[in-house]
């Protein structure tokens, strides 16, 4: 029964939060928030919402969760972050603050801010490797990008490389390793809840 709802957490130190919990009850798992230690114990998957990565990894030190983190996904939880969280998830990052701590996970270099300043925000539809059912429509808000990753890193979607795309166009904005998922984009805005199940399957195999 338990394997059939899966519980993942939802860090829920900063950022949005709410949206994550809805969709992963739309996916087919239980969802909490987790601020604690305890709470982290608890979830066989956590989501790292999109919001501001320098204030979350600020407050994942305050509340004594980065150590416990950082075990949790060396230990094989599945993790998947968004935008923020995908920051969060990167073993190296460009453009981030000198004090900013990385969970880690993903074997990878994301640029932060990376789709520049005038653009805040955009949208695209990504090919997505895996899922089914045609394009995801990506919201990006003021998003990081795949500058470079190792390997042992899957690369599941990339910005369509349009004329007009610039330098956006080709760059890596979804990725996995192992049981660990990153988006640049929030799959949790637009209703579509497939990256959620993607990750929704990915707890329930760990349990397996
Ligand atoms: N730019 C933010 C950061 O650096 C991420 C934005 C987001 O999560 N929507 O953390």
């Amino acid at each position: 029964m338990s394997t059939d709802r899966p519980l993942i957490g939802v860090l829920a130190l900063q950022g949005d939060v709410r949206e994550h919990l809805a969709a992963l009850g739309a996916a087919g798992a239980d969802a909490i928030t987790v601020r604690r230690a305890g709470e982290l114990a608890r979830v066989d998957g956590l989501v790292l919402p999109g919001g501001e990565s320098t204030t979350i990894s600020r407050l994942l030190a305050a509340f004594d969760l980065l150590e416990p983190l950082r075990a949790r996904v060396a230990g094989g939880m599945p993790v998947y972050g968004s935008c923020a969280g995908m920051i969060l998830l990167a073993e190296k990052i460009i453009g981030g603050r000198s004090d900013q701590h990385q969970v880690g996970g993903i074997d990878a270099v994301v640029r932060r801010n990376a789709f520049g300043r005038q653009v805040d925000s955009f949208e695209a539809d990504l090919d997505f490797a895996g899922l089914d059912g045609g394009p995801v429509h990506a919201v990006f808000i003021r998003a990081p990008w795949v500058e470079s990753a190792s390997a042992s890193v899957e690369v599941l979607a990339r910005v369509p490389d349009t004329p007009g795309a610039g330098e956006a166009g080709g760059r890596i904005v979804a990725v996995r390793q192992g049981r660990v998922l990153a988006t640049a984009f929030h799959p949790e805005l637009t209703g579509d809840h497939r990256v959620h199940r993607l990750f929704a399957d990915m707890v329930r195999e760990s349990l397996n």
